[in-house]
């Protein structure tokens, strides 16, 4: 059973994204709560689960055919008792509150593992960017940030990338801010690398999710060279972990999009990823295309009638699912299982059903969560927020291995606080027991506000 307040659900009960993440990490930090009657005395739990502050507005915006269009924006400011609210911006036709409240509350916790003073929030729009010129694009980041802005701050609460939210978004969004708050600030991190931004941010979430599961690999004397593997998504965060996967010798067999799959069984190697990077980050094209440029390769189109998703149910030692949420169920779990799989790392946030990260969990496979395996982008951010601070750019060498220490350092820390509470090797309960801890001993000392 886990403490899900009763207020929470009952006041939200069409929240199901929320709700789902409340629960994983509750049941998770239960036995802190029952260990240390103090976190319950002192409303911890009541108040981590509310956001501190959410902002909506409307973001009206004209296409190119000179129609007004409307779309609604947010921002969740979720909990900043241990720095600024930091968390990505989400421009997806799916974006509601709900989806937001749970990245923002992912947020809290994986940005409390990251070892860096960074608070935990996320925002973004129903606006979609497929299909947009970039003028519209333009347009509508433009208005979307003549309101953001007066809400966000070096210092208060600085949004990164997140879905549909790349460098040609963030960089619409930080001229805007520029111009109207008249300061050239670290506001956003993802930003280009001639204005701010740091090497190796638009890789990190990848890269860090690679070098998480070399860590996890690594406590069964085993690596990540020759592994057959799965990456789902086609996106920042898949492109950047088919790349580390393919450099640490492992073979790469399928990637995606939210309109189907591809499976290519020789591998994808890095000329073939430098083509998924021109189709999707300059052609703005579909994953489809790669069986026109590699006709051995085979596609699979995603219908909306299956239960289980066709891409799961190819065989592979390792899954990268980097694509979106519960994008992983109880049948793709089963699947997988039955297939042998040894090693389950989210490069998304919260791909796996419950029910999916329990069947992995009794299996006693290795299964990292995304606030503890995605947390290398937020993490670069933090970086990419000090370069600022500091006004240097680090060289990428040294901000890739500050990358590697802290994903060793978080890898770590999940398996430690895990032991300590009896769930040894479960990486999920390590990640929520050591993300709360830190937040909730924050707040603890800072008192009722
Ligand atoms: P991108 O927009 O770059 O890529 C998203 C990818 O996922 C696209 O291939 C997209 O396909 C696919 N996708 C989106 N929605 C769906 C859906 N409903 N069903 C199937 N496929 C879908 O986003 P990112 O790579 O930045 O983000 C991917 C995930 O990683 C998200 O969960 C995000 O929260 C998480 N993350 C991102 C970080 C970052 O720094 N960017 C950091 C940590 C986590 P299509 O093009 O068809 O929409």
């Amino acid at each position: 059973m886990s403490d899900i307040p009763q207020n929470t659900t009952a006041r939200d009960p069409h929240e199901t994204e929320f709700l789902q993440a409340v629960h994983e990490v509750m049941t998770s930090v239960k036995p802190v709560l029952d260990k240390t009657p103090e976190y319950r005395h002192h409303g911890i739990v009541e108040r981590i689960v509310e956001p501190e502050r959410i902002i909506t507005f409307r973001v009206p915006w004209m296409d190119d055919m000179g129609k007004v269009r409307v779309n609604r924006g947010f921002r969740v400011e979720m909990n900043s008792a241990i720095g600024p609210y930091k968390g990505g911006l989400r421009f997806h036709p799916s974006v509601n509150q709900s989806i937001l409240k749970f990245l923002a509350f992912e947020h809290v916790f994986k940005n409390a593992l990251t070892t860096l003073p960074l608070g935990g929030g996320a925002g973004g729009t129903d606006f979609d960017p497929k299909g947009k010129s970039d003028a519209e694009v333009m347009r509508f980041c433009q208005n979307f940030m003549a309101e953001l802005f007066r809400h966000i701050g070096a210092s208060t609460d600085v949004p990164e990338g997140d879905i549909g939210v790349g460098s040609r978004e963030i960089g619409y969004l930080f001229g805007m801010y520029r111009k109207l708050s008249n300061q050239f600030a670290g506001v956003l991190t993802g930003k280009g690398l001639g204005w701010g931004g740091s090497l190796i941010r638009p890789e990190a979430a990848g890269f860090g999710c690679v070098y998480f599961a070399a860590e996890m690999l690594a406590t069964r004397h085993d690596s990540l060279a020759g592994k057959t593997c799965l990456v789902s998504g086609s996106g920042n965060v898949a492109q950047a972990t088919c790349r580390k996967l393919i450099e640490m010798g492992a073979k790469v067999l399928s990637l995606s999009d939210s309109s189907g799959h591809i499976y290519d069984e020789a591998g994808i190697d890095a000329q073939k990823l430098d083509f998924v990077k021109r189709l999707k980050n300059i052609r703005r094209g579909r994953i489809s295309d790669y069986v026109n440029e590699y006709p051995q390769a085979v596609y699979t189109a995603a219908s909306a009638e299956q239960e289980a998703n066709p891409l799961w149910r190819h065989r592979a030692q390792c899954i990268f699912p980097c694509a979106t949420q519960n994008e992983i169920n109880k049948q793709d779990a089963y699947h997988l299982i039955n297939n042998n799989v040894k090693l389950v790392c989210e490069g998304a946030s919260m791909p796996c059903t419950t029910e999916a990260q329990e069947i992995f969990l009794d299996k006693g496979m290795l299964y990292a969560p995304g606030k503890a395996a995605n947390a290398g982008g937020v993490a670069v951010s933090g970086l990419e927020l000090t370069q600022n601070s500091i006004r240097l750019s680090w060289l990428s060498e040294e901000v890739d291995n500050r990358l590697k220490i802290i994903m060793k350092s978080i890898h770590d820390t999940c398996l430690n606080a895990a032991e300590a509470y009896g769930y040894a090797r479960n990486y999920l309960v390590g990640a929520n027991i050591a993300g709360f801890l830190k937040v909730a001993d924050a707040m603890l000392d800072q008192g009722v506000i």
